[in-house]
């Protein structure tokens, strides 16, 4: 056998677009707190954005069938015929949008379909108008593809949505896209039609910035706020919208992998370039099951949505009896987005000064053993996000606990 001992491997050297982004925050407190569980800690994890209803059972038994009829093969490249009519019909029922097959692209849930709109169209120094606080992964997503975010801060005051104003002020000559989700995470905050419509009366006066909207939350709204999409509302802009959703938030299919985009024909075309050389299609057999979602009954939704109702009231009156947080009530999503500003400068029984929300959410996994994730992870200080889509019992305790940790703080 040959050997070289003189010759040493070279170091691993990770590559520029990647360099400087680091493994979300959520889930590097999620892989805390579970290591925290395996020492024998009972951690209570309100931090990961996952419904904790199992996936229905006429769901699984779509899945089932197909896997028995064989359909266990590659299907078209961006999703089935199928599964573009299941998205076709979800479209023009929930949304009375009108779109062709060819408008139309299913992906390994909505995060690829994102991640393929923004290689497929960013180039570098092209800018996206990210409103804060927000998803981290757009930020993250839009320098993969080599594009700058960037983001504009958005007033609690105003329910942390964006104004016209600060959309106008943000736009260049270099904007590309406007990224908007509602309801929103991480503050559950929504749009309403006269929300949006400033925004896109602006939109209307820059034809180059196309917008991306996440409506992934669709169908987790709360107190008879009515849910619209931006596509649905300006028919003047249609064909400069792409319209994000998919499956694993309404029907509790996030390890399924199915999100779907529908917009002009021409980006879903590039988007599809973009997949053909990653994934290729998604699961045959999670597209089966999606049809399934799209196009079978709709009633769970109602009750999901009402026992989401019930724990979001749970944690918003249980926060804001706490004194030192103040919680505003979301309008859907399953996170609340509160304000610790009272708690900093308050020191901890060890003696710790809180100076941040990171400080604040460090201190609740240590002492009260609840895993919330600070506002700074999602650009907006000094907040924490909790995501209450667990048991009612297990929210209790959870307040119980912080309420206690928040008591035992010195002002
Ligand atoms: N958009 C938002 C705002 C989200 O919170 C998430 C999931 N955390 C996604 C998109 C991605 O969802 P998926 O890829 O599971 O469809």
């Amino acid at each position: 056998m040959l050997t070289r001992p003189d010759v040493a491997a070279a170091p691993f050297r990770a590559a520029a677009r990647i360099a400087d982004i680091g493994v979300s925050e959520i889930l590097q407190i999620g892989a805390r707190a579970a290591a925290m569980r395996r020492e024998g800690h009972n951690v209570i994890i309100l931090g990961a954005g996952e419904p904790d209803f199992d996936t229905p059972d006429p769901v699984k038994e779509a899945a089932f069938r197909a896997m028995r009829r064989g359909e266990t093969k590659y299907t078209a490249l961006d999703g089935s015929a199928a599964m573009k009519e299941a998205v076709r019909e979800k479209f023009r029922r929930d949304n009375g949008l009108d779109f062709s097959t060819g408008e139309i692209s299913v992906s390994a849930g909505a995060k690829q379909v994102i991640f393929n709109a923004f290689m497929a169209t960013l180039d570098p120094g092209d800018e996206v108008i990210v409103p804060t606080p927000y998803w981290t992964s757009y930020a993250d997503m839009i320098r993969i593809a080599g594009g700058v975010p960037v983001l504009v801060a958005c007033d609690a005051a105003n329910g942390f949505r964006l104004t016209a104003a600060s959309l106008e002020r943000a736009i260049t000559p270099a904007t590309r896209w406007l990224m908007l989700n509602s309801p929103s995470n991480p503050t559950g905050a929504a749009y309403s039609e006269a929300d949006y419509r400033p925004l896109l009366d602006m939109l209307l006066n820059h034809p180059h910035v196309w917008l991306l909207a996440d409506d992934i939350y669709e169908h987790i709204v709360y107190d008879g706020f009515r849910f619209v999409t931006p596509a649905a509302l300006e028919p003047a802009i249609r064909d400069r919208i792409l319209t994000v959703n998919g499956v694993s938030k309404a029907y509790a299919m996030t390890g399924w992998r199915i999100g779907y985009g529908a917009g002009p024909a021409t980006l879903i075309k590039a988007m599809s370039v973009v997949q053909s050389q990653s994934t290729s299609n998604p699961s045959s057999i999670s597209q089966a099951a999606a049809i399934e979602a799209l196009t079978g009954s709709q009633d769970y939704l109602v009750e999901r949505r009402d026992s989401f109702r019930i724990r979001r009231d749970l944690i918003v009156d249980g926060l804001n009896a706490i004194d030192g947080i103040d919680c505003p009530c979301p309008q859907g999503a399953f996170y609340t987005f509160a304000s610790c500003a009272g708690m900093l400068g308050r020191t901890t029984p060890q003696g710790r000064k809180i100076e941040s929300d990171r400080d604040f959410c460090a201190y609740l996994l240590t002492e009260a053993r609840v895993a919330v994730v600070p506002g700074s992870a999602f650009g907006a200080s000094p907040f924490f996000r909790i995501s209450y889509a667990t048991s009612q019992e297990e929210l209790r305790e959870a307040l119980t606990r912080i309420a206690a940790a928040c008591a035992a703080l010195a002002v």
